[in-house]
């Protein structure tokens, strides 16, 4: 039996290996969904029903083999970034935004029915997930891997022959630290970033995609904020309508900041799109610095730089080849994005395959 320790896109992409493979296994999830980072709100109403991304929204499939290869497996089309007219450059808060073309949009994807759709294909193919489920710590024995498991507040043993971390690196170091074997891993993984950790993502949405009529692309790029980054994210047809941007405020203001946020955004918004354009018909706000399965204290404080390859030594062979690390971060390339969680998965799943 293989127990699996995170239900994110890592997680259920090595669940998914495994089960091709007619492998047993369990996925221990803490939260109450699956996905990890890949969440999204699904909003109802006549103009703009559908999901829409609060985590990642890109992907770069000329760039991206193993992307392209899971959602050709996973029957999930993508579709262009709208990038069509003018971006507006948003330089003083005193002054409206500056429509002007910008280069940097070539090549990005967005995926139909949002990453999400993604998250929903593997949960098709799965058995049933054990949410709710908080992995504390792990001990490696002779005979087999003892996990501890919080559920509803009371300590329960799960027992396996072997188990994948696919959690991020900084909150499985709790995990793993009274382990003297892994301390070397344990010392790389604590001083290795969660991608996106320390941001929000703020969704807006509108009856139509009024920009598009005006020659506008959607995009923002501003010094002032509080979105320091704004784009197009309308489904595929342009429906259901909708941008979203990437806060440029710290994790610490945020928390502070109270409804003086959202004014900001609005008021950002009138200043790039003008005074004459509809405001948005709802705003949703995904604090990811919240996330306590995502986010540790360093994270937030930290630089939110994009994490860089990290050393072999994770990649290696641990516990008498009875264990894995199989975060995004972990992956040896684009680590921290899409295309590092499903690659991991996919070297990890072969190495437990062939440890059978
Ligand atoms: C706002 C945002 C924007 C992003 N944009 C992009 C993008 O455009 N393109 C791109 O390629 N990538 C992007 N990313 C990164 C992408 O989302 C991640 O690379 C990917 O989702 C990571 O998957 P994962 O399974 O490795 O980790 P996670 O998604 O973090 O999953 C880990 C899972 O483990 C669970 N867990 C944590 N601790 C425990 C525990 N103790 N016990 C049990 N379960 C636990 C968590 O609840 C979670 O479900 C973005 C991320 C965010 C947040």
């Amino acid at each position: 039996m293989v127990t699996i320790i995170g239900a994110g896109l890592s997680g259920l992409a090595t669940a998914f290996r495994l089960q091709q493979a007619k492998l047993p296994f369990t996925i221990l999830e803490a939260s109450e969904v699956a996905g990890g980072r890949v969440q999204a709100a699904l909003v109802s109403g006549q103009a703009h029903s559908g999901h829409q991304d609060l985590g990642p929204s890109w992907v770069w499939p000329y760039a991206q083999p193993v992307v392209e290869e899971w959602l050709e497996e996973l029957q999930i089309n993508t579709f262009d970034q709208y990038d069509r007219g003018d971006a507006l450059v948003d330089r003083s808060p005193d002054t409206n935004a500056v429509a002007q073309f910008l280069p940097g949009q070539n090549g990005i994807a967005r995926i139909e029915g949002g990453v999400h759709a993604v998250v929903s294909a593997l949960l098709k193919q799965l058995p049933d997930i054990s949410y709710r489920h908080e992995v504390i710590s792990c001990s490696f024995n002779k005979s087999n891997i003892e996990v501890d498991v919080v559920v509803n507040g009371a300590s329960k043993i799960v027992s396996s022959d072997k188990l994948v971390i696919a959690i991020p690196p900084r909150l499985t170091v709790p995990l793993i630290s009274s382990t003297p074997e892994l301390r070397t891993v344990s010392d790389i993984l604590s001083q290795t970033p969660t991608w996106m950790a320390p941001h929000a993502k703020v969704v807006m949405f509108y009856d139509h995609a009024f920009w598009r009529e005006r020659g506008l692309s959607g995009r923002v790029a501003s010094q002032v904020g509080p979105l320091v980054e704004i784009h197009d994210h309308c489904g595929p047809q342009g429906s259901p309508a909708a941008l979203f941007g990437f806060s440029g405020v710290p994790a610490a203001q945020r928390a502070t900041a109270g409804s003086g946020f959202i004014d900001a955004v609005q008021q950002q918004l009138r200043r790039c799109f003008g005074d004459d354009a509809p405001p948005p018909t709802q705003i949703i706000i995904k604090d990811w610095a919240l996330e306590k399965f995502v986010s540790t204290e360093a994270d937030i404080t930290g630089s939110g730089a994009h994490p860089s390859v990290i050393d072999e030594a994770v990649r290696g062979q641990h516990s008498n080849n009875r264990l894995w690390f199989a975060a995004s971060e972990t992956s040896p390339f684009s680590p921290g994005l899409i295309e590092g969680a499903l690659a991991r998965a996919d070297q990890v799943a072969a190495q437990i395959i062939a440890s059978f």
